[in-house]
């Protein structure tokens, strides 16, 4: 990447404060620790921090051209040799030259939203392109509107395809990432419960992940989960693009016909292409993950691909980190690590999966869904629903919200005596550390800030 002085000029419609000669960068940097020398120091304000406190570091560290929409002590760049340029707000300006950087290229752009799977789903599509295209796809889970012009930075003359990943908490914020990427392809993979605090209504985040459609063109395709309620409404409208449909139940475009749960080791399902059925071996269990793979099987249609290709980047999909990742500790106990994050969509596919093991015992341990709102109660009451309808032999919750998992457990006929409260990690660590036989199976998840990693790491400690 590289991006002139005037180019970073006209693109964030700043001005000098400061001038010396120089010509170009070639990296964005937002945090001033990680600056080697030679960079744009683009510094945000933060809910504690406000990067501007660390412009001379910044400048210090090798810094060479800076952003601020604070007006600073000139003392601080005097006798420097680099730019300060002015601009109306940082992150707009981070913003602005990422939108710039990115129409400089005329790749196909896919971006991926929705409640859940996101990030797997982001992280199959390209496995998928891969096998055909040099893809650029946003790291782990730089999705906001931070992350994401961030991300675009990485876009490198090579590339021939790119991916983002499109978080929101509040109705816009698609829109701004959007308008920023511009997708040609944009996916929504379901439409479910996580941040509905913010949110408030379902429909509202039906509303916001249709943000990513905002700048669809009449070539451009949304692909959706045609099995969702929300989704499958668009069925009956007509929209100014193309619009595939992917599903297990309903009508689709692609449907996944002939699955064969494999259990922990995933699934094989066919789907359909010019009437001729194709055979996708799936390495990551649960059917919720037949979603997602259809989602980057569709995309792997509309960019050309050939079946033999896309069904290779289907196989060589391997899990996303701390999502349904199967651990094997000692005596053929096993460890469904989940912890990366938790909704109630997501708490019923993990259980699924947990249900549908081959293990002596089922244990689930989960922990508080964070950021529900006045929809906490009936959320983790729900998860309890689910826990007693499937087949779990064990159920041990932290947290202050997971009361209602039990009352949900118990009221659908859960036996009580299977269920362990217990206040903290450390304290379900120390259960289950005792508990645990060979054989067990035990899936361990919860929100983010419940930090069950704690868990994972505890129990596979020798005592
Ligand atoms: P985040 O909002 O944290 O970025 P995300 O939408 O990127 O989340 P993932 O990180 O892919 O989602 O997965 C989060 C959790 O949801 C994991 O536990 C994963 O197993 C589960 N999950 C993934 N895909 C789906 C899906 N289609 N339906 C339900 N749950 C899913
Ligand atoms: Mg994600």
């Amino acid at each position: 990447m590289k991006l002139t002085i005037d180019e970073i000029l006209e693109a964030t419609q700043g001005e000098y404060l400061f001038k010396n000669i120089i010509e170009s960068v070639e990296q964005i940097i937002t945090d001033s620790r990680r600056i080697k020398g030679g960079e744009l120091f683009v510094p945000l304000v933060g809910l504690n921090f406000d990067g501007h406190d660390f412009i001379p570091q910044a400048i210090q560290q090798g810094a060479k051209i800076i952003l601020t929409h604070r007006i600073l002590d000139k003392d601080v760049y005097m006798n420097e040799k680099i730019c300060v340029i002015s601009v109306k707000d940082t992150l707009k300006a981070l913003q602005d030259l990422a939108k710039y950087h990115i129409r400089k290229f005329n790749i196909p752009i896919v971006g991926v939203t929705g409640s859940t799977g996101k990030t797997t789903t982001k992280d199959l599509i390209y496995s998928v392109l891969k096998q055909k295209y040099k893809v650029m796809k946003s790291e782990g889970n730089f999705n906001n509107h931070i992350g994401l012009p961030l991300s675009v930075f990485q876009l490198q003359k090579e590339h021939e395809a790119a991916i983002f990943e499109m978080g929101m908490s509040a109705l816009g914020e698609i829109d701004t990432l959007a308008e920023i990427v511009r997708p040609n392809i944009s996916v929504i993979t379901n439409i479910g419960l996580s941040h509905i605090e913010h949110l408030g209504s379902q429909e509202n985040i039906f509303k916001a992940k249709m943000e990513i459609a905002n700048y669809l063109e009449r070539e451009d395709v949304l692909i959706v989960n045609g099995d969702d309620p929300y989704l499958n409404g668009l069925k009956d409208q007509v929209l100014g693009f193309q619009n595939l449909f992917v599903g297990i139940h309903s009508l689709c475009d692609l449907k996944a016909d002939n699955i064969k749960d494999l259990g922990e080791a995933g699934s094989t399902f066919d789907v359909l292409f010019e009437g001729q059925p194709v055979n996708f071996r799936l390495q990551v269990p649960g059917t919720h993950n037949i979603y997602n793979a259809l989602s980057a099987i569709a995309v792997g249609r509309c960019l050309n691909m050939e079946s033999a290709m896309i069904q290779k980047g289907i196989e060589a999909y391997q899990g996303s980190a701390m999502r349904l990742h199967i651990i094997s500790i000692h005596d053929n106990i096993k460890i469904i690590n989940d912890v990366y994050n938790a909704s109630p969509d997501s708490m019923k596919a993990a259980i699924s999966v947990l249900s549908k093991a081959d293990a002596k015992r089922k244990i689930a341990v989960l922990g508080d869904m964070l950021e529900m709102g006045q929809y906490t109660k009936m959320g983790h009451y729900t998860v309890g629903c689910e826990i007693a309808k499937k087949s779990v032999d064990l159920l041990v919750v932290v947290g202050s919200s997971s009361v209602h998992m039990v009352e949900g457990a118990i009221d659908h006929g859960f036996d009580r005596e299977k269920i362990i409260v217990c206040t903290n990690n450390q304290e379900a660590t120390a259960y289950l550390k005792k508990t645990i036989k060979a054989d067990d199976m035990i899936l361990v998840k919860g929100s983010r800030s419940m930090k069950m990693e704690e868990i994972v790491a505890g129990i596979q400690e020798r005592s």
